[in-house]
C-alpha cells in the first residue's frame, strides 16, 4: 500500500477541484481523482461544469445572442451590415477551445498548488482506502486521513424516452450539435432547457418546449417570471406548460413525441429532441461495501450542514449532496470542507446562494421570492425599478426588465433581490454581498452607485421600497 495522504478528493468538478486546491493551500498533501472522458476520447478535469455545462453553454449563448443582436439591434445603433450569417462549425470550434483552455487551466492550477491530479476512477473502500482504476485498467490503491466525495450529478432520463445519442439526446449532446435542427423539441423548461432552447431558437430552430409542471420556473419570483414569459414568447420559444410526455421514439429521420395536457393527447414531430428534465446525484461504483457512507432516499450522499457524511473522516460536496445543483454552491462547500479539515473556520451560508438563468434578458436572484416572504407571514415591502428608466440600459439598447427588492417592514432587512434584465447575473453579486452582511434597504440606498450604470437599478429599487426612488415613479 502507498503512503498515507492527508486528503483524497474523488471528482474534479467545480466542487472537487477547489477543495483540492484549498486543501493544498492549507499545506495538506492532496490527490484529486477524476474519470471524465470527453466525446473526442480525451480526459479532462473540470467535471460537468467546464466540459458539458456552465462554460460550453455560456459560450454558445454568447455567440447566438450576438448573432441575434446583430440582426435585430444593430440597425437601431446606426450600424449597417450586409447580410448576416453564422457558421455553426466555427461557433463549436470556439466553444471547444474555451472548454479546453479552462480545463487545461485546472491541470496548471493543480501543478502550481502541488495537488496530484489523477485521471481514473476512484472507489472508496473501508478505512479511507481509495482504489484507483486508470484509463488503461491498471489498479492502484491510495489512502488518506480524509476523503472528500465530489462525484457530481448526471442527467435524469425518462423511461418513456429512449435516447439514441443522435436524435434523442441529453444536454451535453445538445451543446455539440453540428447543425441547427429545423424543429427542436425540448422536454423540460427549467434553467438548462431554457438556455439550450434559446441558443438553437436564436439560430433559427423552431423550438417547442414541453414542461410537465403547470407553472414556469416555480422557484423564481413570479413577477419576474411573468416578465420572462413575454421575452420567451417574443423570441419564439413555444413553451407548453402542463404537458406530460407519454412517449417518444425515433421515426425515420426525426422524432415523434406523444404528450398529454388539459386538452388531451397530442403528437409533436421534431428533428431532434433534447431531454432536460433535471439531474440526479451520481454515485455509481463510488462506494464499496462497509464504508459507512449512506445515501438518502433520492440517492444523494447524506451530509450534515458542514458536509460530513455518516462515515468518520469522509466528506461529500457539490451536486452529489442536498441543496441547489450549482457550481458556485459546490465550490463554497469544497472550500469549507478543506478549511475544516485543516482546523480552520468554514461555513456555507445556504440562505444566500444566487441563481442565474442566462437567457436574454438574464434572470438572477438571491434570497426569498415575494411568494415565499408572503407565505412566511412576515410583513414586507417591495421596491422595483424598470430598466426602461435606466440611461445605461437605454444606451445599450437593452432597456428591458426590472430590478426588484423585497425587505422586511419591521427592521428593513433585505430578504430577496430579483433581477431580469441586461447583465442580471453580474448585478446580483451586489445583492448577494448586501445580504451576506444582512444589509437593509437603507444600506443600499446610502451606497453610491456610479452613473450611468446598470447597478443603479438595484439602488433605485432599494429606494423605491420606501417610495423614495428618484428616477422612476413611486407606486
Ligand atoms: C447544460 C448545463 C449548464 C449548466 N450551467 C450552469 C451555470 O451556468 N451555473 C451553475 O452554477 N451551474 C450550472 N450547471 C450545473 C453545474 O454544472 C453543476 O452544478 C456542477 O458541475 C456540479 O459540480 P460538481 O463538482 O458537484 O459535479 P460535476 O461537475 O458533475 O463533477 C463531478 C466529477 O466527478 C467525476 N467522478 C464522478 N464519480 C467519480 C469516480 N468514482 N471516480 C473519479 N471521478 C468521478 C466526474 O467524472 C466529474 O468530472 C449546468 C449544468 C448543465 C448540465
Amino acid at each position: 500500500m502507498s503512503e498515507l495522504l492527508d486528503v483524497i478528493v474523488i471528482g474534479a468538478g467545480p466542487a472537487g477541484y477547489p477543495a483540492a486546491i484549498r486543501a493544498a493551500q492549507n499545506k495538506l498533501k492532496v490527490a484529486c481523482i477524476d474519470e471524465w472522458k470527453n466525446t473526442d476520447g480525451s480526459y479532462a478535469f473540470g467535471g460537468t461544469c467546464l466540459n458539458a455545462g456552465c462554460i460550453p453553454s455560456k459560450a454558445l449563448l454568447e455567440s447566438s445572442e450576438l448573432y441575434q443582436r446583430a440582426k435585430e439591434e444593430f440597425a437601431a445603433h446606426g450600424i449597417k451590415l450586409g447580410s448576416i450569417g453564422f457558421d455553426v462549425a466555427q461557433m463549436q470550434k470556439r466553444r471547444a477551445s474555451i472548454v479546453k483552455t479552462m480545463t487545461g487551466g485546472i491541470t496548471a492550477l493543480f501543478k502550481s498548488n502541488g495537488v496530484t491530479g489523477i485521471q481514473g476512477h476512484g472507489r472508496l473502500l473501508p478505512g479511507n482506502e481509495v482504489r484507483v482504476t486508470a484509463p488503461d485498467g491498471t489498479e492502484t490503491s491510495l489512502r488518506a486521513k480524509e476523503v472528500i466525495l465530489a462525484s457530481g450529478s448526471t442527467p435524469v432520463r425518462l423511461g418513456v424516452v429512449p435516447h439514441d445519442g443522435k436524435l434523442i439526446v441529453d444536454s451535453w449532446n445538445a451543446l455539440e450539435f453540428d447543425a441547427v435542427p429545423r424543429r427542436l423539441g425540448v422536454i423540460g423548461a427549467g434553467v438548462i432547457g431554457l438556455e439550450l432552447g434559446s441558443v438553437w431558437r436564436r439560430l433559427g430552430s423552431e423550438v417547442t418546449m414541453l414542461e410537465a409542471m403547470p407553472d414556469l420556473l416555480p422557484m423564481a419570483d413570479q413577477t419576474i417570471v411573468k416578465e420572462a414569459q413575454r421575452h420567451f414568447k417574443k423570441l419564439g420559444l413555444d413553451i407548453k406548460l402542463g404537458a406530460k410526455v407519454l412517449r417518444a421514439a425515433v421515426k425515420g429521420s426525426g422524432v415523434e413525441v406523444a404528450y398529454a395536457d388539459g386538452a388531451g393527447e397530442h403528437t409533436l414531430e421534431v428533428d431532434k429532441l433534447v431531454v432536460a428534465v433535471g439531474r440526479r446525484p451520481f454515485t455509481q461504483d463510488l462506494l464499496a461495501e462497509g464504508t459507512g457512507v449512506e445515501l438518502d432516499a433520492r440517492g444523494f450522499i447524506e451530509v450534515d450542514e458542514h458536509c460530513r457524511t455518516t462515515a468518520a473522516h469522509v466528506w461529500a460536496i457539490g451536486d452529489a449532496v442536498r441543496g441547489p445543483m450549482l457550481a458556485h454552491k459546490g465550490k463554497e462547500e469544497g472550500i469549507m470542507v478543506a478549511d475544516l479539515i485543516a482546523g480552520r473556520y468554514g461555513e456555507v451560508n445556504y440562505k444566500v446562494i444566487p441563481s442565474v438563468i442566462y437567457t436574454a434578458p438574464e434572470i438572477a436572484w438571491v434570497g426569498q421570492t415575494e411568494e415565499q416572504v408572503k407565505a412566511s407571514g412576515r410583513p414586507y415591502k417591495v421596491g422595483a425599478f424598470p430598466f426602461a428608466a435606466s440611461g445605461r440600459a437605454r444606451a445599450m439598447e437593452m432597456a428591458q426588465g426590472m430590478a426588484k427588492v423585497i425587505a422586511a417592514k419591521d427592521d428593513d432587512e433585505v430578504l430577496g433581490v430579483h433581477v431580469i434584465g441586461p447583465m442580471a447575473g453580474e448585478l446580483i453579486a451586489e445583492a448577494v454581498l448586501a445580504m451576506e452582511y444582512s444589509a437593509s434597504t437603507e444600506d443600499i440606498q446610502r451606497t453610491i452607485h456610479a452613473h450611468p450604470t446598470l447597478s443603479e437599478a438595484i439602488h433605485e429599487a432599494a429606494l423605491s421600497a420606501d417610495k423614495r426612488a428618484i428616477d422612476a415613479i413611486n407606486r
